[in-house]
């Protein structure tokens, strides 16, 4: 539970530090958190796309943490700031959800699919999904569900499930966030109209309908 939640986090704040311009450098009040995945494999490559962008461009879209496979939890910019992590096109007047949200991004390969040679293996998307990720047999590492397009996911360790637990534990009470999940049939939904309200723990899937993550694989139990 996680009002039970007595071990704080360990975050590190110095190792994948964003630059001012990477962010909203401007407080403000939180009253949600947005879990993504990050379709990839490690914190270093999330860190580079961030600061590495074509033409040098900046965008401003990060999230203030992302979680490693490892359990290690890195603070890319202070939480009580901002970016633009949702990527809405309705619904999101003034970026009204990214402002009041703090995201964290959770290093996961994403959705899988069958290889097209070897039906006994599961890819992930580099190079139109022919990247292995695992064995069909290798059932702890990917779970079978339909969604958004895609059949199987990719599971999230339990090294890292926990320190996820932990960090959202502590954001709820750093920022005064309701330790509320939302209903079990409403967790895969995109629904502007209940979400735009929503006060808690959500996913990216809630706010785009073109978004999977932080899809199926996602042990919403780990946070009840
Ligand atoms: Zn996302």
């Amino acid at each position: 539970m996680l009002d039970q939640i007595t071990q704080q986090p360990t975050v590190d704040t110095r190792t994948f530090r964003l630059p001012e311009g990477e962010y909203v450098n401007q407080s403000v009040p939180k009253d949600l958190i947005v879990l993504h995945f990050t379709a990839g494999t490690s914190a270093r490559s999330v860190y580079s796309t961030w600061t590495q962008r074509p033409g040098g461009a900046v965008s401003r879209v990060a999230t203030a943490y992302v979680v490693d496979l490892d359990g290690s939890i890195y603070e890319f910019f202070p939480a009580d700031r901002w970016a633009y992590h949702l990527g809405m096109t309705v619904r999101n007047p003034a970026s009204f959800n990214d402002r009041r949200s703090v995201g964290i991004e959770i290093v996961n390969p994403g959705p899988l699919r069958l290889d097209s040679d070897s039906p006994d293996q599961l890819n992930w998307w580099p190079n139109s999904f022919s990247n292995r990720w695992c064995a069909i047999s290798e059932t702890d590492r990917y779970v079978r569900a339909d969604y958004r397009g895609y059949r199987y996911f990719a599971t999230f360790p339990k090294v890292q499930v926990e320190a996820v637990r932990r960090l959202t534990g502590h954001l709820c009470d750093r920022f005064q966030i309701p330790k509320v999940l939302p209903p079990a049939n409403r967790r895969n939904e995109f629904d502007p109209n209940f979400y735009c309200s929503f006060r808690g723990i959500a996913s990216h899937q809630n706010f785009r309908a073109d978004k999977c993550d932080v899809g199926p694989a996602w042990n919403w139990g780990s946070l009840a």
